[in-house]
């Protein structure tokens, strides 16, 4: 059968290429993109001979089709009968047969994973006959009937739309009244009168009923998975990873294997190595007498992998072999889905897994050394995003703690929040300002928005495979779950945890390492980087051909950012050393001075306070590069506001007191007062108008290289005049300040942040050492969008709905914002040979974005220090990905 993997089908009559068996060759295509993550697994476990059960694929095209047209393409459901038909005949069994129904599951699988953000039918086919028919061909009613209820429910919520919760619910209450605690405890009697219930409710709350044709229902599941598409859960995941809307899923349709028949039937999840750690050796769980869904809801805490040989030996053997030729085929680790059905072992999915940043550099690390894949293939391997999960903070060893409860460590990483039990209030109050922590039973695909708002979760159940630890650990939170001391009653707002009760908003603190729960707020410490990041950020940085610096204004920054690897500062902002304490009062009574002296007497209060500061720095940074930016923002936010002087002023006089210094203080205030001050006079402009402070800024620079090289020391410090749009005022600001270096030699440069800038780059370039972008002020400046707000008035809705996939305040806008910069790279180059050219901007620290720059050309990356490490990796990325 063949795939158009080219153009979109148009569902012309007669058109093929919707539906791949898993058996069939696909050809050249590219099986991930078409097929998904799920479907090509298995077709590529089939090649391998493995034991998986027929079906088939309906390609992400056609998905893609569906949603443009809402209609299911012509010819779709041909291609599905016809396929039905080689699986009906592989099996012996018929599809609506009652004699020996054939039963399938209806899956999700896109091409990128998402796991659990999309839908999935089982038991599918069953109606009242086939039911009665499975009964008798299994000869366990038992059985049959678990499937049917079990079926009802997944098509209910699934396809029909009726809230999950009511299904729950009415299990809960059947259990409550026969006083059992499992579901494997209900009788066969019991699911009957479920199953009856659950069409009741469906009849209720969808005013219809499900269909009893089989082919009716295969249809409604296929469009009801494609639908999941555009399902809430999956559009957030999809924005919060920045994975493209226009995939498309791909849905398997596959022969019903069956791990509830009894206690020789089994399903679980297992990883080639563990996902959390990285450590070689299975690690997975399972539930005997379970269908899949069982293990990851969470609903019923699995029990670890191991326990399986003591109770299924062979089908335990074999599945440990399989894992093993798995994770050799791939040369990656496994994610690997599983049913044992009466002792026989079938294989429901492989896929590479998700793992923390911990996992993924162990991983690549023992690979490597193994030999089972190369050193490149070992950097590429780790995600840049994936670090800054390993530099969050861990509980300080030192700290007392009050260990309320302990859970699963699902998600490393320590994080504090006040308790909130809703992914709605969890949303609300993130917004707010507040650090939360997410409290729930477990978690589902609903709560995914509520687990991206929060500093971490907390579940009551659900093991390390469970949703709220797999979708955690993908987001680098901090997880704890299957925490049984946790009870949580969310109508009234409280939560029991060790005998205590706690409120919404009262602080707990959990630590996904060890799985405590902790009473209240808990010293924090910063990570230190382990033998594995080492090696592999070794390897990266012998790759990568972007210099990577940071953005760093303190010592102790600078300190921070050189062990994380940044090879310099590439954006010391000195306008933060001003706004402290005292020295805010003397730039408050400089900037209100109106005589010279006055001034004077100011910078000169200033001056050493200043030079004290670059020492500090550039002993922190001995050897490499650090570019100190001189002052930028406007002068009159160093100003009290002059409705708080009016008030004084208001205040003063009603009490007969002389308020002359205060009028004078709001006249100066309110002459400097702008209407724009983004436009208005900051950069370079302040430095030509006012040029004290940059005077003052040069010399302090000069005096402190001067004072570090006498010490025995390598200072190679920058001068950053910023907000540069005209040749003439880098000239002239130059020239003024290499008249107070006293002859110390230091290269002067410019940032590029205004489209005037690049578009005269080249005349700007023959007055420069070095340029660095200052992509945060070129994308306001260049798309007409406001730093400022921007993000929270228009753009947050803007990606919402899509009119935008990206915000372009944190990836780069090739498109628009990039040219810009490509224009300055090549002007610049062609006046100066010699240009050093950087970017200090927030999107240095940007995976995608660093891709771009090196693409572009430029020396270096500059960005806050924790970024430095995933700024290193992504260079090596994308050095590693132009040369293949
Ligand atoms: C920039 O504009 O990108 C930049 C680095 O400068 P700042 O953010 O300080 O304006
Ligand atoms: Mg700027």
């Amino acid at each position: 059968m063949t795939g158009s993997i080219d153009g979109m089908h148009t569902g012309t009559p007669g058109a093929r290429g919707f539906v791949y068996g898993f058996s069939d060759d696909p050809g050249a295509a590219d099986v991930l993109a078409l097929c998904g993550g799920k479907g090509s697994g298995l077709m590529r476990m089939r090649g391998l001979g493995l034991p998986v059960p027929e079906g088939f694929v309906i390609t992400t095209e056609t998905c893609v089709s569906y949603i443009q047209t809402r209609e299911m393409p012509e010819g779709l459901m041909d291609e599905v009968g016809e396929n039905l038909r080689r699986v009906e005949e592989a099996t012996g069994c018929g599809f609506g047969d009652p004699g020996n129904p054939l039963l399938v599951s209806v899956r999700s699988g896109a091409a990128v994973s998402m796991p659990g953000m999309m839908d999935t039918v089982l038991n599918l086919g069953l109606n009242s006959e086939t039911a009665r028919g499975l009964a008798e061909r299994t000869g366990d009613e038992r059985f049959a009937r678990d499937c049917h209820r079990r079926f009802i429910q997944a098509f209910g919520e699934i396809v029909l739309k009726v809230p999950g919760h009511l299904f729950e619910e009415a299990i809960e209450a059947m259990k409550g009244e026969r006083g059992v605690e499992a579901d494997t405890e209900l009788t066969s009697g019991d699911l009957e009168e479920l199953r009856v219930g659950f069409e009741e409710i469906v009849v209720r709350e969808a005013g219809t009923v499900v269909p009893e044709d089989p082919r009716g229902q295969l249809e409604l599941a296929i469009g009801a998975v494609f639908d999941s598409w555009l399902g809430e859960r999956a559009v957030a995941y999809r924005r919060e990873y920045g994975i493209p809307d226009d995939l498309g899923t791909a849905v398997t349709v596959q022969r019903m294997v069956f791990g509830n028949m009894g206690d020789t039937s089994a399903t679980g999840v297992a990883f080639t190595r563990n996902p959390a750690t990285g450590e070689q050796g299975l690690f997975g769980e399972f539930l005997l007498n379970a269908q899949g869904e069982d293990v990851v809801a969470g609903i019923r805490t699995p029990r670890p992998l191991p326990e399986m040989e003591e109770v299924l030996p062979g089908a335990y053997r074999q599945f440990l072999e399989t894992a093993e030729r798995l994770e050799r085929e791939y040369g990656d680790m496994q994610d690997m889905e599983f049913t044992i059905e009466r002792d026989r072992l079938y294989m429901l999915q492989t896929r590479s897994g998700k793992r923390t940043g911990a996992a993924a550099l162990k991983i690549a690390r023992d690979m490597a050394a193994d030999g089972l894949i190369s050193q490149a293939e070992a950097v590429l391997r780790v995600e840049a995003g994936s670090l800054d999960g390993l530099l969050h903070p861990r509980i300080d060893p030192e700290a007392h703690l009050e260990v309320l409860a302990r859970g699963l460590p699902a998600s490393p990483g320590a994080a504090t929040g006040s308790i909130v039990l809703t992914a709605g209030e969890a949303k609300e109050r993130a917004e707010a300002g507040e650090a939360v922590l997410l409290l729930r039973r477990e978690t589902n695909p609903d709560d995914v928005d509520g687990m991206i708002s929060a500093r971490g979760v907390l579940t009551a159940l659900g093991g390390m495979t469970s949703h709220a630890a797999v979708v955690a650990r993908g987001m680098g939170k901090p997880a704890v779950t299957g925490c049984n001391a946790l009870k949580i009653d969310t109508s009234r707002g409280v939560v029991h945890l060790g005998g205590e009760t706690f409120e919404v908003g009262d602080v707990l603190t959990v630590d996904g390492a060890s799985g405590a729960v902790i009473r209240g707020d808990v010293p924090l410490v910063a990570p230190e980087p382990s033998e594995d990041f080492e090696t592999v950020l070794r390897w990266a940085d012998e790759t990568r051909a972007l210099g990577v610096r940071a953005n760093a204004d303190t010592p102790e920054d600078a300190r921070r950012a050189r062990e994380l690897g940044a090879g310099g500062i590439g954006l010391c902002r000195t306008e933060h050393m001003f706004m402290e304490g005292e020295r805010l009062r003397i730039m408050r009574e400089m900037i209100l001075s109106e005589g010279d002296e006055a001034l004077a007497e100011a910078l000169t209060k200033l001056e050493p306070m200043q030079v004290e500061d670059f020492e500090g720095i550039l002993r922190a940074m001995d050897g490499l590069p650090v570019t100190v930016r001189l002052l930028d923002p406007p002068l009159h936010e160093f100003l009290p506001d002059s409705k708080d002087l009016a008030k004084v002023i208001a205040g003063r006089e009603g009490r007969g007191e002389d308020a002359g210094e205060q009028r004078r203080q709001l006249r100066v205030a309110e002459s400097l007062e702008e209407r724009n001050p983004m436009l208005g006079l900051r950069g370079v402009r302040l430095g030509l108008l006012r040029p004290e402070v940059y005077l003052m800024q040069a010399r302090a620079i000069a005096r402190a290289a001067r004072t570090v090289r006498e010490e025995g020391r390598d200072p190679r410090v920058e001068i950053m005049i910023p907000l540069v749009a005209f040749a003439s005022e880098l000239r002239k600001m130059r020239t003024m300040i290499e008249a107070e270096l006293a002859g110390e030699e230091i290269p002067v440069g410019t940032m590029i942040e205004l489209p005037r800038a690049c578009a005269v780059a080249d005349k700007i370039a023959a007055e420069a050492d070095f340029f660095s972008f200052g992509t945060n002020d070129l994308t306001q400046m260049v798309c007409g969008v406001s730093r400022d707000d921007a993000e929270e008035k228009f753009l947050a809705g803007y990606l919402n709905e899509g009119t935008l996939s990206f915000n372009p305040f944190q990836t780069i806008d090739r498109d628009g914002v990039g040219e810009f910069v490509k224009m300055a790279v090549d002007k610049g180059r062609e006046a100066n040979r010699g240009l050093k050219l950087g970017v200090c901007g927030e999107h240095g620290g940007d995976p995608k974005s660093v891709a771009f720059f090196h693409e572009a050309g430029l020396d270096y990356v500059s960005c806050s220090p924790f970024r430095v490490p995933g700024a290193r990796l992504a260079a090596a990325h994308a050095a590693l990905r132009q040369s293949t």
